[in-house]
């Protein structure tokens, strides 16, 4: 496995791998890794002769009260971890090498930013949108794999590869779950024991409103909301920062239940904020 950490030395790489007609499947990370990430690496290695994964805690989709600083990192963990799966590259870059000056240059998505993470996390999704640009052009893949878990985001990258004529194919993996149903976060290092129990009001929310839309053929959103909101403050330590229940495409919301239907949650378990989401289709 190569480890990179420069723009110039990754190229290199796949430039080689290019000229033999090699393809490229890539998953950007901010590393961490837990199952999540791994499955995307995974499911990248079945569909691409080269598998190369980025670690890059990009500070550009933060906000300036959010955790840049503290959120948790551990690049030699990271690695021996990529390594047991198989990956040919690790791109991880310093700061100063993805952004050595100030950017005056932004990929801005809108409309389907604005709901959701976008309305919470002013500025987000053009720092991800921006740094995803960046980090197609630097790696060139022929596909790219995203999680589930982070829905908006990757209806964000589709359309920009749409409108920007990416030439790359966006694969989107399953979120990956503890025992329990917990989504795999790396922000769940942060939580508290108590509030490990209480993290759990987010799936089991999810597994209610589907009950309550397939089961109860509940037909009203703003009475789905309802129920569900109850639902989650019934748990020590929650506060709610969204719910969404709306079009899985254009990430508007609906008045009525219809199928399929995206529900997306984000709720701040303690100081902490998590999220997740499911799709209940027919
Ligand atoms: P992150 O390091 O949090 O930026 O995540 C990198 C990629 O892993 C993104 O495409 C996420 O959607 C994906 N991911 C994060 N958590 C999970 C999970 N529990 N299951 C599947 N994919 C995940």
């Amino acid at each position: 496995m190569k480890v990179v950490h420069t723009k110039k030395g990754a190229r290199e790489i796949i430039n080689g791998w290019k000229s033999k007609g090699q393809t490229i499947g890539f998953v950007p990370t901010m590393g961490y890794f837990h199952k999540g990430h791994l499955s995307l690496m995974e499911l990248a290695k079945r569909k691409a002769d080269k598998v190369v994964i980025s670690i890059f805690v990009n500070p550009t989709q933060f906000g300036p009260n959010e955790d840049y600083e503290k959120y948790p990192r551990d690049i030699e963990r990271d690695l021996e971890l990529a390594r047991g799966i198989g990956v040919d590259m690790v791109f991880a870059p310093k700061k100063e090498e993805m952004y050595p000056e100030e950017t005056k240059t932004w990929v801005q998505v809108e409309e389907i930013t604005e709901n959701l993470c976008g309305r919470s996390r002013p500025g987000h999704f053009r720092g991800v949108a921006t740094v995803v640009a960046k980090l197609f052009n630097i790696i060139l893949p022929d596909i790219a794999v995203f999680g589930q878990k982070d829905f908006q985001q990757i209806q964000v990258i589709k359309q920009m590869v749409k409108d920007l004529d990416f030439p790359v194919k966006i694969v989107m993996a399953p979120i990956i779950r503890e025992k329990d149903g917990l989504a795999m976060s790396s922000r769940n290092t942060y939580l508290s024991n108590e509030e490990r129990k209480s993290a759990l009001c987010l799936f089991k929310a999810l597994e209610l409103s589907k009950r309550l839309v397939m089961e109860e053929g509940i037909s009203e959103v703003a009475t789905l909301k309802e129920r569900i909101r109850e639902f989650i403050q019934g748990f020590p330590y929650t506060k709610i920062d969204y719910i969404f229940i709306g079009d899985p495409e254009n990430l508007k919301e609906r008045e009525r239940v219809e199928l399929p239907l995206l529900v997306a949650l984000a709720v701040y378990v303690g100081d902490t904020r998590l999220i997740d989401n499911m799709l209940i289709e027919g």
